[in-house]
Formats: C-alpha cells, sequence, structure tokens
C-alpha cells in the first residue's frame, strides 16, 4: 500500500496557507470556519469569519442572536440553511462546544465531513477528512474509477482516506491533503511537474488526471423567472418574507411573482398601475439558473398590498437580509 502521509506532511510543512484559523484550537472558531466555508471560496469567506468571531466570539453569543440577524450577517454569502443551522446548533451546544465525536455530529448542519475536520482539526482525534479535494487526490494518485457518487465509492474512498490518515497528525494531515487538492492537484491543470506524489500517481503515469475523479450524475438544472415589484408608496415599500420549501428560506424580498417563462407577469393587486422594468439580471446557483427582474411602480395611498407583504420605509431595506439577486437589481432601481 502506499503511503502519501509522509510526503503530504512535509508539503504542508512548507507551503501551508497562513489562515487565521490556522492559530487556533478553539473548536467552536473552527466550527465557524468549517460551515462558512463550505462551497465558498476562501477570499470570500474570510471576511465573513472575521464578522462572525467579532460579532458572536462564543457559542452562547451566538445562541443568543436573532436569526435575522444571523442571517444579515451572512447575506451575500449563499446556500443560507448553514447560517440557520449555524444558530440552531449554537442553541442547542448550552454555552459549551461539545468535546466528542458524536457531539459534534449530532449539531445541526454537521455531516461526516465537517465532523472529521473539527474533530481532526481541534482536538487531533484520528478521523480522516473526504471532501471534493480528498476525492480528487485519492481517485488520482490510486487510480481509482469507482463513481464518487456512488455509494460503493463513498465507501471505498472513505476506507481508503482513514487508512492513509497519520494517527498521530490528524490534524495537519487532513488540512494538509485539503490544501494540496486545492493548490497542487487541481480540478483543471494540476502542478504534476515538481508534485511530491508525482512518482506514486497512477493518473500521472497514465496521463488522465483530469479524467478523474470520476462522477455517476449530471447535476439536474432548473431555469426559473423570478419578477420583482418595487412598489413605492410614499415613503414606503414593501417586503416579503420567503417561506421553508425554496431557497432563501427566511430571507427578505421584494414582492415576487414566478412565472414558468419569460412572460410578463400579471399581478391582481397592482390594479392596472404601469410597471416601469429596471433590468434583467442571471443569477446560478448550484441546481438552479434564476432570471430575474425587477420593475418600479408608484402606488396610490389608496392601494391596499395583501397581508403578506412587510410596508416598511424605504431608508430601513438595508435592515433586511435580502438575497443577493436581490440586492443586485436594486441597484438598477436607482438608475431609473
Ligand atoms: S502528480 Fe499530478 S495528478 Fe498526481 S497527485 Fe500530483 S498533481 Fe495530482
Amino acid at each position: 500500500m502506499k503511503n502519501i502521509s509522509t510526503p503530504l506532511l512535509n508539503w504542508y510543512s512548507h507551503y501551508k496557507r497562513d489562515l487565521p484559523w490556522r492559530h487556533t484550537k478553539d473548536p467552536y472558531k473552527i466550527w465557524l470556519c468549517e460551515i462558512i466555508m463550505q462551497q465558498t471560496r476562501v477570499a470570500q469567506g474570510l471576511a465573513y469569519y472575521n464578522k462572525f468571531v467579532e460579532r458572536f466570539p462564543s457559542p452562547s453569543a451566538l445562541a443568543k442572536a436573532s436569526e435575522d440577524e444571523v442571517l444579515k450577517l451572512w447575506q451575500g454569502l449563499g446556500y443560507y440553511s448553514r447560517a440557520r443551522n449555524l444558530h440552531a446548533a449554537a442553541k442547542s451546544m448550552k454555552g459549551k462546544f461539545p468535546s466528542t465525536y458524536e457531539g459534534v455530529r449530532a449539531l445541526k448542519g454537521v455531516g461526516d465531513y465537517t465532523a472529521a475536520a473539527i474533530c481532526s482539526i481541534a482536538y487531533n482525534m484520528p478521523y480522516a477528512v473526504v471532501d471534493g479535494n480528498v476525492y480528487r487526490v485519492l481517485s488520482r494518485v490510486f487510480g481509482i474509477d469507482t463513481p464518487i457518487d456512488s455509494t460503493e465509492g463513498k465507501k471505498q474512498f472513505a476506507q481508503l482516506a482513514q487508512e492513509q490518515l497519520d494517527q498521530k497528525h490528524a490534524s495537519d494531515y487532513n488540512q494538509a491533503i485539503m490544501d494540496f487538492g486545492a493548490t497542487v492537484c487541481t480540478p483543471q491543470t494540476p502542478q504534476c511537474a515538481g508534485c511530491p506524489l508525482s512518482k506514486q500517481c497512477i493518473a500521472r503515469r497514465d496521463n488522465r488526471a483530469e479524467e478523474l475523479p470520476v462522477k455517476e450524475k449530471k447535476t439536474k438544472i432548473s431555469t426559473r423567472y423570478f419578477h420583482y415589484i418595487y412598489a413605492v408608496q410614499g415613503d414606503f415599500i414593501y417586503l416579503h418574507k420567503r417561506g421553508a420549501g425554496d431557497i432563501w428560506q427566511n430571507l427578505y424580498e421584494l414582492p415576487l411573482i414566478e412565472t414558468p417563462t419569460e412572460e410578463k407577469p400579471k399581478v391582481a393587486w397592482l390594479k392596472g398601475a404601469k410597471l416601469a422594468e429596471a433590468g434583467t439580471l442571471k443569477h446560478v446557483l448550484s441546481h438552479q439558473v434564476i432570471y430575474g427582474t425587477i420593475y418600479k411602480v408608484q402606488l396610490p395611498p389608496s392601494v391596499k398590498l395583501p397581508s403578506e407583504f412587510i410596508k416598511i420605509k424605504s431608508a430601513d431595506l438595508k435592515k433586511y437580509a435580502i438575497p443577493r439577486l436581490v440586492q443586485k437589481l436594486l441597484a438598477n432601481i436607482k438608475k431609473i
């Protein structure tokens, strides 16, 4: 069996990235970092990590905040269920971050990967992480074609990752393989020349690095058409709080009409008032492409909107957590 831990630890001691959460062993901060960094670029996540640590320095501080405040601080980062889970998990901690693997794994929003990352990095517990970087490095070095999203593949890679883990240096080893995948063994054009694993790498030998890892299923992408109404009534505008069962749960948005195609929306409560279109933006999420259009309309004082809409002073809009698409569309309103 090949052993990649020694060269990876060696590589890490020279090339590890200097990130703020690498200067702490506080499991709470490492958890914050792990949740924030899921599906997020380091450069973007860094600012959010600093904001969260400063505003909520402990589990109790986070637990005491309102969900609206947590979502507002999270605004712009996407995948808002992470913020809601973060808040719910902090409440469940009763002031103390769990100290066992089982306790960490039981936190809302924490799966196998995150539990292994927190327990190894904070407590040096011998749990191997398996994320996209680890799948890539292992599939290439060991030349494994088993799809990483199949039941068999998940089992095979989890076992291999655990076998390769340096039990005494679990914290450094896990961070080493993830950093290595993110900076050297990258999805496109990996830096095979000069790679410390190149001599034992099957993908390098067979010149098929970019074919690995293999995925079974293609993600199904749906297209949606959102029409937002910036309805002005004197000093006031209207908002709507999104509900469960769809994207952006509990975030605020302008009154929305969703149509199955690009057609213009028909809105009964507008009673024939003229919509001034102020632009369309394409917004790409992991499973959806949204075409968002914004319209401005001046409502006479006599018009009453359905009760699902909240009437706010337009100057107060900045106090609400709103999705990035709506933020960008609102910038267009200023232009008309
Ligand atoms: S030789 Fe290339 S493909 Fe193999 S581990 Fe190194 S960077 Fe990745």
